[in-house]
């Protein structure tokens, strides 16, 4: 293989409109956005990469600072690049390295340096584990004009069909976004979801850093008894010591890392915070970042499993990931209304009948993205 170099670095900005708008504890969701990044070769080469988060900022950074750094530079010297990136940001933007710019890039990279060696991504980290991954629903949002009880019996009919097709399902608890308090959350997760979804099925509750520790620990209490797998964000991603107090405190697995940089996984490790480490590839830093964080988590024996949102780009990637890491990992499968991730890749990323998803064979991140539907949500 001979080398070659970057021509260009681009960002492809997406918008959509769910069916409903949807809320969890922070935020109503009124749009689904992606930004991703297209990288091309001066062979004709092209890879993709997405960016977690809002489109404004990341755009920015990516063409008028990153895109320059890695033009004429060779793919396959991801790793360095990287470290370029990382350290060219952090010494402009007074140390705050904006990692999802980055992450775009770094997929972007990873998945041309695939397709010109004719690997999968899985393949180049070291080999898969496993063809398919098993996968928990997530989804079970709050939604607009429901009183209590109708939020709570969408929620529970959802959760009920997603426990039918999948057997793992994830309730979103913070109803303080509706003006309620942990008492209904705890209700929720309770006497609600629980009896919809029966004893067999894997429950796991999300908080979105709802609480403060004193709540999450009241809250977690109650979760102890009913027998849920992990309790994920239950404070704020900052609180590094409410995380490590919680563990001490509760039976309930402590997950979370869906907002944490690389350096604040060390010292979540550090600190022995969290039973249950959930790096987001679009948000961390990519795979370079994402496969050094697993690796970190393995020395401090804390499984791994992804957080995931976001188009087939982030899809893919997550699950050349996830084939390679060990234990048994889960695939977050966002069961919201999304056209971007049901349309980006037509063959998609389906569940199969056992309630797992296939590891993508293909080269790079091994997703082909559609060009219709590119141009109809392109903005
Ligand atoms: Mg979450």
């Amino acid at each position: 293989m001979t080398g070659t170099t970057v021509r260009s670095v681009e960002t492809v900005a997406l918008r959509s409109e769910p069916d409903e708008p949807f809320g969890y504890a922070q935020a109503w969701v009124e749009e689904r956005t992606a930004l991703l990044v297209r990288v091309e070769t001066a062979d004709g080469g092209v890879g993709w990469g997405e960016c977690w988060g809002p489109i404004a900022g990341s755009r920015e950074t990516i063409e008028d600072f990153l895109a320059p750094i890695v033009e004429g530079r060779d793919p396959a010297d991801v790793e360095r690049i990287h470290e370029d990136l990382r350290d060219r940001t952090r010494a402009a933007y007074q140390s705050v390295v904006p990692y999802p710019a980055i992450s775009g890039v770094d997929l972007a990279l990873w998945d041309l340096r695939g397709k010109r060696r004719g690997e999968s991504v899985a393949s180049m980290l070291g080999g898969r584990r496993r063809d398919a991954v098993r996968a928990y629903a997530t989804g079970h949002y709050f939604k607009h004009g429901a009183d209590l009880e109708a939020q709570y019996e969408r929620i529970t009919a959802e959760a009920a069909a997603n426990a039918d097709r999948l057997g793992a399902v994830k309730a979103k608890v913070g109803l303080s976004l509706l003006g309620y308090g942990p008492d209904e959350d705890v209700e929720l997760v309770r006497r609600r979801v629980r009896d919809a979804v029966g004893p067999e099925t894997t429950l796991l509750v999300d908080a979105n850093y709802a609480y403060d520790a004193g709540t999450a620990r009241r809250v977690g209490r109650e979760l102890d008894d009913l027998d849920v797998y992990w309790f994920e964000e239950p404070v704020p991603p900052t609180d590094v010591d409410g995380y490590a107090r919680l563990r001490d405190a509760l039976d309930v697995r402590v997950a979370g890392g869906e907002c944490h940089t690389p350096p604040e996984f060390d010292r979540l490790f550090e600190a022995g915070a969290v039973d249950v480490a959930q790096p987001d590839l679009c948000n961390a830093g990519g795979l370079t970042a994402g496969r050094r964080i697993a690796d970190r988590a393995a020395g401090a024996g804390v499984p791994v499993v992804p957080h995931v949102w976001g188009t087939p780009v982030a899809i893919a990637a997550s699950l050349q990931l996830i084939a390679t890491l060990p234990g048994r990992p889960w695939l977050e499968f966002d069961s919201s209304s999304n056209p971007l991730r049901e349309e980006l890749a037509p063959d998609g990323f389906a569940a199969g009948d056992d309630g797992t998803v296939a590891v993508p064979d293909g080269p790079g991140l091994g997703v082909d993205l559609d060009a219709d539907a590119l141009d109809r949500y392109r903005v």
